[in-house]
């Protein structure tokens, strides 16, 4: 108040023709006309004055008005406002007087008509209004050259501003088809902007956009109210709601402005005291609230105005802040407060008097956040675009990651496949040498238990292998009751070839006569050697005779081939002793040989170079 009263004395200082209490001339020409330095007030804090009572104040209760707009502040007095008109021409003219600001609770004029008293404002129905406009609007009739004072009372528990303008009924016919023009854009405008975010935070499910189209929603509704329409089109009945309606559209728009900016400038991921701030600003707005829709109206209505106030100081603030911890579409963002925060200058220093009152000016405030909002939705897209691309260079960074990944990967599992491969090798091949080896030894093995089987001079069986396969004959000739004979041969005065030729030429006799021996007998037959120069064939299947018959041929054979030698080929003899178990008899391996080798003895002691067959009784005679 202090401050207004202030600036009353200097706009006096500077123009003294505004105190004057002279009527004010209403000339067509300078339509409008902004009374409000040609009004006087008179406060009056009870409210209870009755208009006898101020018709009767003395002239020094009246004051000068001097601001423009008549603006009182939130006092909640009753401010009686007095101004005299004056219709200079000689015919009479229609004017009207317009007050700007719907949300004046209670507006009374007298003077304006010679039966009624006007009686309106935002707490009395709408339909008491004598024109049916969103604003306050008092029609006048000035009859040719008439003075007329006119008598206004107004009261009401926000901010007591008149905000009057006088003109021409015509003026203000076209004015309003222009306003409503324009009012219509703005509100268009506000629409579009909001579904357009609306249905981007439907696509791309980003809730920032969200929180845009609430805060712009909100903020068209919150203009919807202080305009008039609300009242006028909404709910022209619902009094009390109309009144909390105000400071509630206020705090439910800073409260989207506030999660608007906490999401778009990412303060989520800033230190701390951002969000702490937020917090209790957030608080703050739920409390202003819940004070509109219970507590008293004055003490929500400039907790709502000091909760924007501080929302958009800090808004700019942060943003600010943000910009300069490298955030790009902070720039845009600042800009936009920038716009609102000038618009919102540049509407009070028009409100105080100090700018001059212009179309421009009257809207600014509306110019302003339009503005504003449409560099939001740019900044919004432009923040998009950013937290896209940081995505985008992420993905791309995570596509090389992968890459290099996979490429290590490919190269182990080559690496894999080569050492595999080696191993493989490797095995097979050791696998082809183990088993090149194990063939190997068992082919040595073969050989050495072949070499085990025979004698090392003459390749027949040797003494050993005798024995088994002579155990492995009789076992068959048992079971198979065949008869099986045993053939012990030695080699006639052996020693005597050996002194007289060597024992190399009596190694070759070995051999010469194993060789001739063998190719006497039959394939089934086997020879072994027996000894030195002796020798045993075991014929199967054959009985005394045919054993007798075979041991002469090979006495005989031996007899004609003599050992080839140089100079003289050696003649040998061999002396052979025949045993025969008969079919059915049980003799043994042992017996046989004895008695083979007892039927040699009489053959060696008989001479020599012939055969003897083993005969019991004989052989026990000798
Ligand atoms: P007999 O007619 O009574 O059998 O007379 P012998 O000389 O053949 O018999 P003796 O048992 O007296 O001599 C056998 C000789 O055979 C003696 C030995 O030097 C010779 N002898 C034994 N084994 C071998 C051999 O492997 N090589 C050679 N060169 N001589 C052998
Ligand atoms: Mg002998
Ligand atoms: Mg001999």
């Amino acid at each position: 108040m202090a401050v207004i009263r202030m600036w009353s004395l200097l706009l006096l200082a500077l123009f003294p023709a505004l105190g004057s209490t002279h009527p004010l001339i209403l000339r067509a020409t300078q339509t409008p006309i902004l009374p409000g330095p040609h009004m006087q007030v008179w406060e009056d804090a009870e409210g209870s004055a009755r208009i006898n009572e101020v018709r009767a104040l003395p002239e020094s209760a009246w004051q000068p008005v001097g601001r423009r707009d008549a603006s009182f502040g939130y006092s909640g007095s009753a401010y009686w406002l007095r101004l005299t008109l004056q219709n200079p021409e000689a015919w009479a003219i229609d004017w009207v007087l317009l007050v700007g600001n719907p949300l004046l609770d209670y507006l009374d004029a007298y003077g304006l008509d010679r039966e009624r008293v006007y009686q309106a404002g935002d707490q009395r129905p709408f339909a008491a209004r004598w024109v049916d406009h969103r604003q306050l609007v008092l029609p006048l009739h000035l009859a040719a050259g008439e003075r007329r004072e006119l008598l206004l009372r107004m009261q009401t528990a926000g901010s007591a501003n008149l905000s009057a303008s006088l003109m021409t009924a015509a003026d203000f016919e076209h004015r309003e088809q222009r306003m409503l023009l324009l009012q219509g854009l703005f509100f268009g405008a506000l629409a579009a902007l909001c579904l357009y975010n609306l249905s981007i935070h439907l696509i791309t499910r980003d809730r920032n956009y969200l929180w845009y189209s609430l805060f712009v929603a909100s903020f068209a509704g919150y203009q919807f109210i202080q305009l008039g329409f609300a009242l006028q089109w909404l709910w022209p009945q619902a009094l009390a709601w109309h009144q909390l309606s105000f400071p509630l559209s206020s705090a439910v728009a800073t409260l989207f402005g506030i999660l608007f900016t906490y999401g778009v400038l990412d303060l989520r991921r800033c230190p701390p005291f951002y969000t702490w701030i937020t917090r209790l600003l957030l608080g703050c707005t739920l409390l202003v609230m819940i004070l509109a829709l219970i507590g008293p109206y004055r003490t929500a209505l400039i907790g709502s105005f000091g909760l924007v106030v501080v929302g958009a100081i800090l808004a700019c603030l942060f943003t600010l802040l943000r910009w300069r911890a490298g955030f790009q579409a902070a720039r845009l963002f600042a800009a936009g407060w920038f716009v609102l925060i000038a618009a919102s200058l540049f509407s009070i220093l028009t409100g105080t008097g100090l700018l001059p009152y212009s179309r421009l000016t009257l809207h600014a405030q509306q110019i302003g956040a339009l503005i504003e909002l449409a560099v939001f939705s740019i900044a919004l897209a432009a923040r998009i675009r950013q937290v896209q691309r940081e995505h985008q260079q992420a993905q791309i960074h995570l596509f090389a990651k992968e890459r290099q990944l996979r490429l290590e990967q490919a190269k182990g599992l080559d690496l894999q496949k080569q050492i595999n491969e080696g191993l493989e090798t490797r095995v097979k091949d050791r696998t082809a040498a183990l088993e090149q080896a194990l063939g190997d030894l068992s082919e040595a093995n073969r050989q050495l238990s072949e070499l085990n089987r025979h004698d090392g001079l003459t390749g027949l069986l040797n003494r050993q292998s005798l024995n088994e396969e002579l155990q492995r004959c009789l076992a068959r000739a048992v079971r198979g009751q065949r008869p099986l004979a045993l053939l012990m041969m030695d080699l006639d005065h052996f020693k005597q070839v050996n002194d007289r030729h060597g024992h190399l030429a009596g190694d070759a006799c070995l051999r010469h006569a194993a060789q001739r021996m063998q190719q006497s007998l039959r394939g089934g037959d086997l020879l072994a050697r027996f000894g030195g120069e002796e020798f045993v064939a075991i014929l199967c299947d054959t009985d005394l005779a045919g054993a007798n018959e075979l041991a002469e041929r090979l006495r005989d054979d031996l007899a004609q081939h003599p050992c080839p030698h140089q100079p003289q080929s050696i003649a040998l003899s061999l002396s052979i002793g025949i045993c025969c178990s008969q079919a059915g008899a049980e003799l043994d391996a042992e017996e046989l040989l004895q008695r083979a080798d007892l039927a040699l003895y009489r053959a060696k002691a008989s001479g020599r170079n012939r055969v003897e067959c083993y005969e019991a009784s004989a052989l026990d005679g000798a």
